[in-house]
């Protein structure tokens, strides 16, 4: 294996996983556990796999500190799903529901739940370019929910407090990109979901953490796969779930505790972010960071150059340098580093001394 040349990856998603989580799924994938067959290979309800399942969803439950009256589900169908999923669940027939929209995912989410029911927007960003958090919100007392996008994966804005709904309101929310990035206060939340690819594994599965009580507004005769309240009382096994992504997941929970829980997640991930906004704002304005700095995403950063043809360049030498996947969305032009959790401090001070010395040759 000296041979190995793992790349520095910045992908946005599906992202970097941890090299150990890689090595250990490869060490078990002939033979999972004695039974002469991967996991792959093996009945969701043997119970060799309810032991996976089961034991991903506990460390889950310790990661985040989720309290007892919440079930947790892995789901099919991405987090676009749930953009449908959580108003055909929790917003009743004539119902409205509270949407903040900070940047494309938000805007996905609306147009998605739009097409099934009434949407009010509590707040929008875009005329600012989807660069901040909104300073006020125009919340609807008699909303179904309020929902939000924790961590926009395209500009790079994300929420470091929760907004905080009219009394009786339920608060959900979109945290596909920082999921398990840091600790948070899932008693605030009715439901948080997040596809796992771009933190938390493989793409394939989405993790659905709700509230028991939502699950009583669940309305009768929903087709089984988009009902929260049979899924969640089969213990995410109505049908064959994504085994292999789950059990991928649940690696990469072991992983994150082994790294000292979510707190010490969250410090690396402040030390690896602080070197990035700091290599932006030491550059004199060749760099130019899309996010307010009180809006700065932990996880993504998007940033411009002074021309797009010096981003092709900074995309080109940098694959040169083994650092890949920097090349920004469309949607906002010139370059992305996504630094999620699995990201390695090596990797992070490899990207700064790349930027600065690519400054020094075209600055
Ligand atoms: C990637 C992403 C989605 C879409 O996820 P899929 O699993 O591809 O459906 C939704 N929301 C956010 C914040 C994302 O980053």
């Amino acid at each position: 294996m000296s041979d190995l040349k793992r790349a520095h990856n910045f992908n946005p998603g599906p992202g970097v996983l941890p090299l150990e989580v890689l090595q250990e799924a490869q060490a078990e994938l002939l033979d999972f556990k004695g039974t002469g067959m991967s996991v792959m290979e093996i009945s969701h309800r043997s119970k060799e796999f309810e032991a996976v399942i089961q034991t991903a969803e506990a460390d889950l439950r310790e990661l985040l500190g989720i309290p007892s009256n919440y079930k947790v589900m892995f789901l099919q169908g991405g987090a676009t799903l749930q953009f449908a999923m959580l108003p055909m669940n929790l917003r009743p027939a004539g119902a409205s529901a509270d949407y903040i929209v900070t940047g494309s995912w938000s805007k996905t989410a609306v147009k998605e739940s739009k097409k099934l029911g009434a949407v009010h927007i509590a707040a929008t960003t875009e005329a600012e370019g989807f660069n901040c958090i909104p300073a006020s919100l125009d919340l609807d007392p008699k909303a179904a929910y309020l929902h939000f996008t924790s961590n926009e994966t395209i500009h790079g804005v994300e929420f470091f407090n929760e907004p905080t709904p009219p009394a009786g309101v339920p608060l959900v929310c979109d945290t596909s990109s920082n999921f398990i990035s840091r600790p948070i206060d899932v008693s605030k939340y009715a439901l948080l979901y997040a596809g796992a690819q771009k933190n938390a594994g493989p793409s394939g599965v989405t993790v659905v953490i709700i509230r028991d009580d939502m699950i009583e507004r669940v309305p009768a005769n929903l087709p089984v796969m988009l009902d929260y309240k049979t899924l969640a009382e089969s213990g995410s096994l109505h049908n064959t779930p994504p085994s292999f992504a789950i059990y991928m997941v649940g690696l990469v929970f072991k992983w994150a505790k082994k790294q000292g829980g979510l707190a010490a997640v969250e410090k690396n991930n402040r030390v690896k972010a602080g070197l990035v906004y700091n290599a932006i704002d030491e550059s004199g304005g060749f760099y130019r960071g899309h996010a307010k700095p009180e809006a700065r995403s932990l996880m993504n950063v998007p940033f411009r150059l002074p021309s797009e043809e010096l981003e092709d360049t900074f995309a080109k030498e940098a694959k040169k340098e083994n650092l890949i996947g920097l090349k920004g969305h469309r949607s906002v032009g010139g370059m992305r580093a996504s630094i999620y959790n699995a990201m390695d401090l090596a990797g992070t001070q490899e990207l700064v001394k790349f930027m600065k010395d690519f400054q020094k040759k075209n600055g």
